[in-house]
């Protein structure tokens, strides 16, 4: 009785076989025999897909981490960074996503939720007027002048429109926007040898997702009329203060001085990081404004 019922499992199996993706026998990249799913030598994956719904699928999802993975690193990124972080550079990593990609989804979804929010309330956030934003890059880039003349002269000229412009410029570079956050967390714990270097810069990484998550909550914020002037900027920053000393005090095993005293210095580290993104997206500016002007 079972073995008539075995074999009758047999033609089913070839009735589903449709498959979807097959097996070579030698990576199609390097062409290095084998099997399994990834090559052993070049790591890329063996399986060639078939069919178009598959190779679509490939195409959009290789690369998205699980949505649950997403959400449980982020709600660890906010409630316990330090074993976030410890969590990562010792190799626990399941359930994780990495801090580039979860950097990259925070972006995503708080730029969408602020467009969002600006839309449906009517209310952009409440920016510096673009004569003064103007007015401010082309003072600390005044060195720039001898460069670009004339591109500086009709930014000068026209003020309201070269605020467009490098605006639109620094939005162009969006995805490096979070490098501004990681150079002063790295440099604040790194150069003291009592934070080893990985450790430092994973925990900067990580560190910046909640700042993302913070500035996005706060550029929320800005688009409803009535929490505005309420002092929120300032409660942010505290918010910041304390969520990055803790991360440094129990993430690294510091002193809670020591710890306490790096958020500061990375927010002095902030500064020169920034005139440095400033003068250079005003350089890329100008001279994308006198290639088209
Ligand atoms: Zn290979």
């Amino acid at each position: 009785m079972a073995s008539s019922g075995g074999s009758a499992a047999v033609p089913d199996a070839a009735a589903a076989a449709a498959p979807e993706s097959w097996a070579p026998t030698a990576c199609p990249y390097c062409g290095e025999p084998g099997t399994g799913r990834f090559c052993s030598a070049c790591g890329k994956p063996m399986a060639l897909q078939s069919t178009s719904r598959a190779e679509l699928r490939e195409v959009l999802g290789v690369k998205l981490p699980p949505v649950a993975a997403i959400l449980y690193t982020a709600w660890l990124a906010v409630s316990s960074p330090a074993c976030l972080s410890r969590r990562w550079v010792e190799g626990d990593r399941r359930g994780l996503v990495s801090p580039v990609a979860m950097i990259s989804s925070v972006t995503a979804l708080t730029a969408l939720i602020g467009f969002i929010l600006s839309r449906w309330t009517g209310n952009r956030p409440a920016g510096v007027d673009d004569t003064e934003t103007a007015k401010g890059v082309l003072g600390v880039a005044g060195f720039l002048v001898g460069l670009f003349p004339d591109a500086f002269a009709a930014a000068a000229a026209d003020p309201a429109a070269f605020a467009q412009h490098f605006k639109s410029t620094g939005q162009l570079l969006v995805l490096f926007w979070p490098v501004l956050f990681i150079i002063p967390g790295f440099v604040m714990l790194a150069p003291w040898t009592r934070v080893p270097r990985h450790r430092a810069l994973v925990m900067a990484a990580f560190e910046t997702v909640f700042v993302m998550l913070l500035a996005g909550l706060h550029g929320a914020l800005q688009a409803v009329e009535s929490v505005r002037g309420l002092g929120l900027s300032t409660l942010f920053w505290l918010a910041l203060w304390a969520h990055s000393a803790a991360h440094v005090r129990f993430g690294a095993e510091t002193s809670w001085r020591y710890a306490l005293s790096r958020p500061p210095l990375a927010a002095l580290i902030f500064l020169p990081v920034v005139y440095i993104w400033v003068t250079g997206v005003a350089a890329l500016a100008l001279t994308s404004w006198s290639l088209t002007g």
